[in-house]
Parts: structure tokens; C-alpha cells; sequence
């Protein structure tokens, strides 16, 4: 059967000896465990040129988030292993990262079709100093309803560790391309609650694991006192309101962490959206977005659809005052 590579057992102990032999290159810094965000997009361009303007855009907002928060970012394009192309290209570039850069302790997936709209929230990362894996979901929708949307794959953290190396190992086998990807596709339709017919996607074939095997939960952290994945129907139309009652911080549905256009498939030829509907709503949460990156520079976007910005303050002699009242980094929300 398929293999993501040469089974690696003792990653916990290699590794130890590693961090202990090149400490110029630590996993916690400041006291802060070292996060690497990845993400990507087909090595191809875009069935259409307003996708590849969206991935732009998507790239720069990751890009503003990560230099904000000290995260690095890694922007994959290529398919390493040919196996496992499209939407579970991302096991595969997981595993080489891990194995890659021994001194991040958290490797953070996104989506390209995901945004951060709160630019002030940090992931409270103690909360999870017990688990492997921390993924957006519901458990009452994993385990009682087997429902496929039970947890969401656009926004996950995997620790670096060997149990995240052999959770990849057995999540990976439904994803070939090809009859393996077609078969396994009719066992997570006929097992998983709301799933149309298609072949195995890494989502379902996730929840479909950690239905069957449950051992694996010990260390799954399933998160849901904030977005670490937001479903965008629900959220774009309420940035005004959010704006007007809220402050970015909060992370949940009254300022969301991250906002997934689950379904819109810029890039795409067809998605199950109409494509305006889609392209304005993206327009939108990244504009939410930079307005918060904005704010430091004294400019903001004369609206949620306009490209264009206006000033919001005028120029002074003592810039460093706006400097202590605006830097985001300042704000101290962070935990660690
Ligand atoms: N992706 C990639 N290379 C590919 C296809 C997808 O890096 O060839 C990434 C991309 O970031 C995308 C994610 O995998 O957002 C999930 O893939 P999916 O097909 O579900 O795309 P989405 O609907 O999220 O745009
Ligand atoms: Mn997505």
C-alpha cells in the first residue's frame, strides 16, 4: 500500500538531540514556540486571472499576519509527491517540513482560500501544550452525527512529534489519485453524514479516522471557542456590525479569526457559489483585514469593497506617540 516515505520512528528522540546540538536554532524564542505557517496553490495559473489576483491577496494578508506575529511562512506550489495532488498535497509538504525544520514546533496549514480577519488574535497555544493536533470542529457533530463538515481541514496545527508523523502515515492511504482516491471516495460517502459522491478528499478521510480509530483523539485538540476556521456565509455580511460593536482580538463570531470561503473556488473553473458573490465577499474580508493593518500607517479603505484608502489621521512631529498606540505587537493580547 501507499507510503508517504521511509517509516520514521524515533523522530522524538532524533530530534531532542538535534535542538540540543544547534541551539542557534531553538523551538521556543522569547519563550514563544516556533510556528510555521504553510499554504499554497496549483503549480499552474488559474483557470481565470481574478483567481490568481485573489491568491495575491491571500498571500499578502498571511504575509501581514505572520510579520505581526513573529510566524514564519513557507508558500508551497510545487506537488511533491505526484500521488497526492490537489487538496491533499498538503500531507506530503507537511511531513517534509517537519522533517525539514526540526526547530518549528508547530506546523499551521491554511488554505489559500482562507483570510485572517482578526489581526490582533494569537493562538492560545497553552491550551494545547497536551495535544498533537488542533483542528476547528464540533464533537457532538464528529461522534454522533458522523456529519463530513464535522471538522474543518483549511486551518490545522500539527505538532512536530512523531505521533504527527504517524497520524500522517494513516491518513494518507485514501489519497492517491486514481481508483485508490475513486474507492475510497464511495466508503467516505456511504459512512460519513451529508457527503455527496466524489472521490476521497482529505477532510472527510480525516474525520473518517478519527471515527474509527479513536485512540487517535487522545491528542486531537478540537477547537471551537474561536475561528480557527469560519465558514464565510455567516460572517461577511456582518463586518459593519462587527465593526461598529466589537474590536478585533475576540477571535469568535464577534470578530472572526479567520474567515474560510469554504465552497468559492476562485481559482477555479466552478465552485457551488456564483462567482461574484464570492469574489466580492473575499474582496470584503481582506479589506476588514488590512484596514486593521492600515490603521498603524494612519490610512483605512473608504469601504469594505473599495481598493482605494482614505487618511485617518494627519501627519505629526511625534510619530513614535501612534507608534505606541497602534503597533498591533504593542498590544500585548498574545498569550503565547
Ligand atoms: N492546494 C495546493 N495545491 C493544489 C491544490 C490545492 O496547494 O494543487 C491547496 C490550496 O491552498 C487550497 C487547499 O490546498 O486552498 C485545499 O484544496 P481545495 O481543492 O479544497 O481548494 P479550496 O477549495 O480550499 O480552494
Ligand atoms: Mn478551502
Amino acid at each position: 500500500t501507499y507510503s508517504l516515505g521511509p517509516k520514521i520512528l524515533n523522530w522524538d528522540e532524533e530530534r531532542r538531540l538535534w535542538l540540543n546540538q544547534n541551539q542557534d536554532f531553538p523551538n521556543i524564542v522569547n519563550g514563544k514556540a516556533r510556528i510555521l505557517l504553510v499554504t499554497g496553490s496549483p503549480p499552474n495559473p488559474c483557470d481565470n486571472a481574478i483567481g490568481d489576483h485573489y491568491l495575491l491577496k491571500s498571500i499578502k494578508n498571511k504575509i501581514d499576519y505572520c510579520r505581526i506575529h513573529g510566524i514564519e511562512i513557507v508558500y508551497n506550489m510545487a506537488h511533491l509527491d505526484k500521488e497526492l495532488s490537489g487538496y491533499w498535497a498538503k500531507l506530503p509538504l507537511i511531513r517534509r517540513l517537519m522533517l525539514s525544520h526540526p526547530e518549528v514546533e508547530w506546523i499551521w496549514w491554511m488554505d489559500s482560500d482562507a483570510l485572517f480577519t482578526d489581526m490582533v488574535f494569537e493562538l492560545p497555544l497553552d491550551k494545547y501544550k497536551d495535544h498533537n493536533l488542533v483542528i476547528h470542529g464540533y464533537q457532538d457533530l464528529l461522534f454522533n452525527q458522523k456529519s463530513w463538515i464535522a471538522l474543518n481541514t483549511g486551518s490545522f496545527l500539527f505538532r512536530n512529534c512523531q505521533w504527527s508523523l504517524d497520524l500522517l502515515d494513516d491518513w494518507a492511504p485514501m489519497g492517491p489519485k486514481g481508483p485508490v482516491r475513486e474507492e475510497a471516495g464511495k466508503i467516505l460517502t456511504a459512512n460519513l453524514k451529508g457527503r455527496p459522491a466524489f472521490e476521497a478528499d482529505d477532510q472527510s478521510a480525516l474525520i473518517y479516522l478519527l471515527i474509527t480509530k479513536t485512540e487517535w483523539m487522545k491528542k486531537v485538540f478540537i477547537e471551537n471557542s474561536f475561528f480557527l476556521h469560519g465558514y464565510w456565509a455567516g460572517l461577511v455580511d456582518r463586518y459593519e456590525e462587527m465593526m461598529e460593536k466589537y474590536h478585533p482580538g475576540l477571535g469568535d463570531e464577534r470578530w472572526p479569526f479567520v474567515t474560510h470561503f469554504v465552497g468559492c473556488k476562485p481559482c477555479g473553473s466552478y465552485g457551488d457559489y456564483p462567482v461574484q458573490r464570492c469574489l466580492s465577499s473575499m474582496e470584503r474580508a481582506f479589506n476588514f483585514a488590512d484596514n486593521q493593518v492600515l490603521k498603524l500607517y494612519g490610512f483605512r479603505h473608504r469601504g469594505l469593497l473599495s481598493p482605494k484608502i482614505k487618511r485617518i489621521r494627519n501627519e505629526t512631529v511625534n510619530p513614535l506617540q501612534y507608534v505606541d498606540q497602534f503597533d498591533i505587537r504593542h498590544s500585548g493580547q498574545g498569550t503565547s
